[in-house]
């Protein structure tokens, strides 16, 4: 086994609690990813001391007292912030979501026995090296996800693991154990009882996972689960000539061709065809699913509320899944357009959708909408560039210059400046404050804007 290169700080906690005559380890992800060779998030620690012994240890430290009821502290350390935990068994879980007690115990082996997954119950300390009581390590090399002890147990103790194994999967691409696989199917009713925002945050992890397609391919019930909205997809035939997939598959295609881990992009791949069950009409030519941009966002929107995503996020979100499909005609004066109607970072985004999309489509109807898009983002490109104007900030006039010139305060500045920017958007007067002001004088003499 390889050593762990364990940080200075989390080191000098780990030997401060060793020296007072505790046991302490780094525990959990870090372990797991150190054994990965992936840089870890965070160090967890965790120790036979309890909490007050912990606190007593660290008392010319800043100590944040996190958790101090189940047992953590966070020590501030000049490199970071541990979190120290005492080794604990949990009580029942009659609510599927948390314990009903927590206990402190002396053994590691039964904190470790507490935690998801063989590959989360690992330890390490310089001292002892790994402590690995569940095959951890092996499963590893295997690329296996697999509960420590009874799956079904595990999950009915915590449904949110079953969220987290496919979270893992996705992330590292691994498989799931068979049993364990079994259990996830048979329990994922049971997410229903955990809180959205705990749901929110995995699904947002699992979306930018390399291994997502899998997942999503393979757990389809288990995302029906926690969203309901998508179950009509799922087998949904499109019957056009645009489409190899179902409807469901198409998305979980297009969420896997987007190789970026912007969540907002992630969520509304998933989201961004979500309404098109409902919107489907045949003809001679085929399945059509007009106006489903709408029907998407409308149906997002639900769904974004319930999993409570920050206003921030969801209007950008909903934003993207309303224009997902929208026709952006290649021309400078039309990407302008687009850049004062949303911004360049939503239309950077919406690119990225856009060709995530198409690539899940039909291979021989990409080649014309590939080219198209490559346009796209090559005019975006230029226009950033160049730094041309397309918003009312870059336009060389402002409220204060129309307002010389006699305009009166008020709503006709604003729409003396839209019209401005249209013209010099669509390239018809120059961005030059003259000549900006004599066009502003002529639109005030022929009562224009
Ligand atoms: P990440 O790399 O995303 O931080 P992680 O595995 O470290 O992944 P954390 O939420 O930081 O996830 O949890 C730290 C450790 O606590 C896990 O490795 C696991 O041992 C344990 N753990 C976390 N959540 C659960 C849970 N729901 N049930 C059982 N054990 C859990
Ligand atoms: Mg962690």
């Amino acid at each position: 086994m390889d050593k762990i290169m364990i940080p200075h700080g989390a080191q000098e906690i780990l030997e401060t609690l060793q020296f007072n005559g505790y046991e302490a380890y780094v525990v959990g992800g870090c372990v797991r990813d150190s054994l990965l060779g992936v840089e870890p998030k965070d160090w967890d620690i965790c120790t036979s001391a309890i909490p007050s012994r912990i606190l007593y240890s660290f008392r010319d430290k800043r100590v944040i007292e996190t958790g101090l009821k189940h047992g953590t502290v966070t020590v501030v350390m000049d490199d970071g912030q541990y979190e120290v935990t005492t080794f604990r068994v949990d009580g029942d879980y009659s609510d599927h979501r948390h314990p009903d007690s927590v206990n402190f115990t002396e053994s590691l082996r039964e904190d470790l026995a507490r935690r998801d997954f063989t590959i989360n119950a690992m330890a390490y300390s310089e001292k002892t090296g790994l402590v690995d009581p569940f095959g951890g390590a092996q499963d590893l090399k295997r690329k296996v996800i697999s509960c420590v002890g009874n799956p079904n147990d595990r999950f009915s103790e915590d449904a949110l693991r079953i969220l987290r194994a496919l979270r893992f999967a996705s992330t590292y691409q691994f498989d799931i154990d068979n049993r364990t696989s079994k259990a996830i199917h048979s329990k994922a009713d049971t997410l229903n009882e955990i809180a959205a925002e705990r749901i929110r945050v995995e699904l947002c992890k699992l979306l930018s996972g390399k291994g997502v397609l899998c997942v999503l391919m393979d757990y389809s019930d288990v995302i029906a689960t926690i969203i309901p909205e998508l179950r009509p997809c799922i087998g949904f035939e499109q019957n056009n000539r645009y489409h190899q997939y179902t409807v469901y598959n198409h998305i979980a295609h297009a969420v896997e061709n987007y190789k970026g881990n912007d969540d907002v992009v992630n969520v509304a791949l998933l989201l961004h065809d979500i309404g098109k069950p409902l919107c489907y009409t045949e003809d001679e030519r085929g399945g059509h699913f007009h106006g489903h941009g709408v029907v998407s966002h409308d149906i997002a929107e639900v769904v974004l509320d319930r999993l409570r995503f920050d206003n921030k996020s969801k209007a950008d979100i909903l934003e993207l899944v309303l224009y997902h499909d929208s026709v952006i005609e290649p021309a400078p004066r039309v990407v302008k357009r687009w850049l004062n109607k949303i911004g360049e970072v939503q239309f950077l985004r919406l690119m990225d959708i856009r060709i995530a999309d198409i690539l899940a489509h039909a291979v021989d109807t990409q080649q014309s909408r590939i080219e198209r898009h490559h346009a796209l983002v090559q005019i975006e490109k230029n226009v950033i560039e160049e730094e041309q104007c397309f918003k009312l900030k870059d336009m060389n006039i402002n409220g204060k210059d129309l307002i010389e010139i006699g305009v009166p305060e008020g709503k006709r500045v604003g729409m003396i400046l839209d019209a401005l920017l249209e013209s010099v958007i669509s390239g018809y007067i120059p961005n030059d404050h003259d000549i900006l002001v004599w066009c502003a004088k002529m639109l005030i003499l022929v009562g224009g804007a």
